[in-house]
């Protein structure tokens, strides 16, 4: 991390174009070095732990944006993330995010009784072989894609069970709280969980990344294993039918399923069965971030609207149209900020909605 932070602030700025946050805010205290250089500052000693003097490392979507374009393959988004947790435990934590554990967790509850009152009790489980986790925001702000999904998963003859574990969330929001024990234990919770199926599915784009990569560098290991809504859909993308009329969609590549997982034909794979797909001009390792990372929207909301907004702008510009992302975070700040003649979709219900309109 010391060696991260000093590159960073002796670097010319090679990756100031890239970042997503300070391009919103037009902000120069937010493009990358600048958000480095200022935690390596207080790190050294020549800044205090303040909260004004912390701020710019919530400003930070962890979209990794930055390290596509750095030479040294350093990762603000990671290394932010761990300056948080200092923040934290020096007491200057983000005022936004004030008793953010207690909060994740009645969320939690929240959460796993609102999907246990969605679903049919008969596809609740908390066993199997193939599980469904739909994740947090998928449940809290996007229920219609839980049952889109469940119905496609029927429909191509796909035998799937939701997880009923009595937790809804993998635990990226808490480490990009900057609460990483809350983190670690909350991990090991979720892994009993799932360890009870062979595969599990889930639509959260952070979380896929948090369980297959964060979860062991925490050390909490975990043998099943972890697909991507959309990857589990595409191994089944002949049973899919194909669209009688083809709609021209836009897919927006969720960052941390595209730049993390590196997770990008899968979900145009799938759309392709049902639409004409159709690129941003950022598009696959180059998208460009929506805002819904990092916890963006809870610490400076209005830049996380502005991003979603941006993002947006070239289909606007185009004359509107359908976009169709694969993250339940992305679709809801998407669909929270489409204009007029924009309309957003989850990837289940792009599908669904296609295949109702005449399929093959
Ligand atoms: S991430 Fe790389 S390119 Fe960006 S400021 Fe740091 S060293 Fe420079
Ligand atoms: S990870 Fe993304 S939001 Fe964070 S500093 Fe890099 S480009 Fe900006």
């Amino acid at each position: 991390m010391a060696r991260q932070l000093d590159y960073c602030t002796f670097c010319p700025k090679m990756c100031r174009h890239a970042c997503p946050v300070s391009t919103a805010t037009g902000r120069e205290t937010l493009i990358p070095q600048a958000k480095m250089d200022r935690l390596n500052q207080i790190r050294r000693g020549n800044a205090p732990w303040t909260a004004s003097s912390v701020e710019p490392i919530w400003a930070c979507t962890g979209c990794r944006q930055c390290t596509a374009y750095c030479n040294h393959n350093n990762e603000p988004g990671l290394v932010l993330l761990a300056g948080r947790a200092e923040a934290n435990a020096r007491g200057v934590g983000h005022p936004n995010l004030a008793g953010y554990p207690d909060r994740f967790r009645g969320r939690e509850q929240r959460l796993v009784a609102q999907l246990r009152d969605s679903v049919a009790a008969e596809k609740l489980a908390v066993r199997g072989t193939i599980g469904y986790w739909p994740g947090c925001d998928a449940v809290g702000k996007g229920l219609d894609d839980v049952s889109a999904a469940l119905d496609l998963f029927e429909r191509i003859g796909a035998a799937v069970d939701v997880v009923d574990g009595g937790l809804a969330c993998a635990g990226y929001p808490l480490l990009a709280a900057g609460y990483v024990d809350m983190f670690r234990w909350h991990a090991g919770k979720v892994a009993r969980v799932l360890k009870e199926f062979r595969t599990v599915i889930i639509n959260c784009s952070a979380c896929t990344y948090a369980l297959r990569a964060l979860y062991p560098a925490e050390g909490v290991l975990i043998s099943t294993e972890i697909l991507a809504l959309a990857e589990f859909l595409s191994r089944m993308a002949d049973a899919i039918p194909t669209a009688r009329q083809k709609k021209v969609v836009y897919y927006h590549d969720p960052c941390y399923l595209a730049r993390y997982s590196g997770v990008l034909e899968e979900p145009r794979r799938v759309l392709a069965r049902v639409a004409e797909v159709r690129e941003f001009g950022w598009s696959h390792s180059d998208t460009e971030c929506c805002g819904g990372g990092g916890l963006l929207p809870k610490t400076m909301p209005e830049v996380a609207d502005t991003m979603a907004r941006k993002r947006l702008h070239e289909v606007v510009k185009g004359g509107g149209g359908t976009v169709v992302t694969s993250c339940a975070t992305c679709a809801f700040l998407l669909k929270r900020n489409a204009s007029s003649g924009v309309s957003v979709r989850d990837l289940p219900s792009a599908v669904i909605e296609a295949l109702d309109r005449g399929a093959d």
